[in-house]
């Protein structure tokens, strides 16, 4: 069998269109886990990165990981509402979708290292938004470092960028030396941009979320939220980007991934939303990344009722008067917020 470097590798990953990517052996990643002081962290990190991959058919001592990351970056409007038609907000990581995008550069490559190796094609698996801890393995390969807000900063990319991970059935042996993952926050120096931004003080300390406060977070969970957070929604759909589009490293970023399967647009008609039957739903979010099994229609209904109590436009009061006596409670409790909002 042919044996591929890790440049070779990352340069298939540069050529299928791939804006940063680093190769790390499974060996690696325990060697760097292993150096972790605190041992309950260490053997949480072992476990999560050990059984997030599943089953596999050789040790993961004897894998390597190609990590890439795609920008999802584009210079465009955020809102495109007009005083008759008020729209609800898409976060830029869900306008298109990006993770079907990555995966299908990963199978490219997997098929280009397939002809060259000679390996099946079951013993390479790809991962892209799943349980794999994708920016710990984002981190450890040195793809880039955790930020304040939590998240994995690349540079050049900044945050704005979805991670792809390829499993090869090989060891590679790098060069390159490996460092564990910096304390979140040592590279934003002073800068407290994204906890002063997050509406709702979900940025505990430094890389601490408290995914119960988080926006981002309970925009797909099916609960009635808190009267404080009602507010503080705004006019979002899917995702929140609050703490994101204050951060210095997403300025100036030029790299862009052109991308149309799955197009929803930075924002969507509250009215246009609101009319849709379940089923119509549906197919209005399939194939983008809010149409994903996990995603319950009912959360998307929430959130534009949400989005349309803060709109405050009375042209929306006939769309979302029906919501008040939908069977589901969350969808009522949002609805009849909605409506004192707006006001008779
Ligand atoms: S995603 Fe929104 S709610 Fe969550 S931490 Fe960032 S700004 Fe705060
Ligand atoms: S906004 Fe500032 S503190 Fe937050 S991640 Fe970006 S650089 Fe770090």
């Amino acid at each position: 069998m042919k044996s591929l470097g890790a440049a070779e590798i990352c340069a298939l990953a540069k050529k299928a269109g791939f804006h940063k990517s680093e190769v790390i052996s499974g060996k690696k990643v325990y060697e760097i886990l292993a150096c972790q002081h605190n041992a309950v962290f260490k053997h949480n990190l072992v476990q999560t990165v050990t059984s997030s991959f599943g089953d596999l058919s050789r040790p993961f001592t004897d894998c390597s990981l190609l990590v890439s990351a795609l920008s999802c970056h584009r210079q465009e409007a955020d809102d495109l509402s007009t005083a008759d038609d008020p729209h609800t907000l898409v976060a830029p990581f869900a306008r298109r979708n990006y993770y079907r995008e990555a995966v299908k550069k990963m199978q490219k490559i997997a098929r280009s290292i397939r002809e060259q190796t000679g390996l099946p094609k079951q013993s390479l698996r790809i991962f892209c938004n799943s349980h794999v801890p994708e920016k710990l393995l984002g981190a450890l390969s040195g793809l880039g470092f955790y930020g304040k807000n939590s998240l994995l900063i690349c540079p050049g990319l900044g945050s704005r960028h979805v991670i792809a991970i390829l499993l090869l059935p090989f060891s590679i042996d790098s060069e390159k030396e490996y460092k564990p993952p910096e304390v979140p926050g040592l590279q934003c120096g002073d800068c407290t941009a994204c906890s002063d931004a997050c509406p709702t003080r979900a940025l505990r300390a430094p890389g601490k979320l408290d995914t119960k406060l988080c926006l981002q977070s309970l925009s797909t969970e099916l609960i009635i939220l808190p009267e404080r957070f009602k507010t503080k929604w705004a006019y979002r759909l899917y995702g929140c980007e609050s703490c994101q589009s204050v951060c210095p490293y997403n300025s100036g970023l030029s790299e862009t991934t052109a991308v149309d399967s799955g197009a929803i647009g930075p924002s969507v008609s509250i009215a246009t939303l609101l009319q849709l039957s379940l089923p119509e739903w549906k197919s209005y979010f399939k194939h983008t990344p809010m149409g994903l099994s996990w995603i319950h229609p009912y959360v998307l209904m929430r959130n534009t009722l949400l989005a349309a109590g803060n709109r405050k436009n009375k042209a929306l009061l006939p769309y979302l008067l029906p919501y008040t006596r939908h069977e589901n409670m969350v969808l009522r409790d949002a609805a009849l917020w909605a409506k004192n909002m707006i006001g008779d």
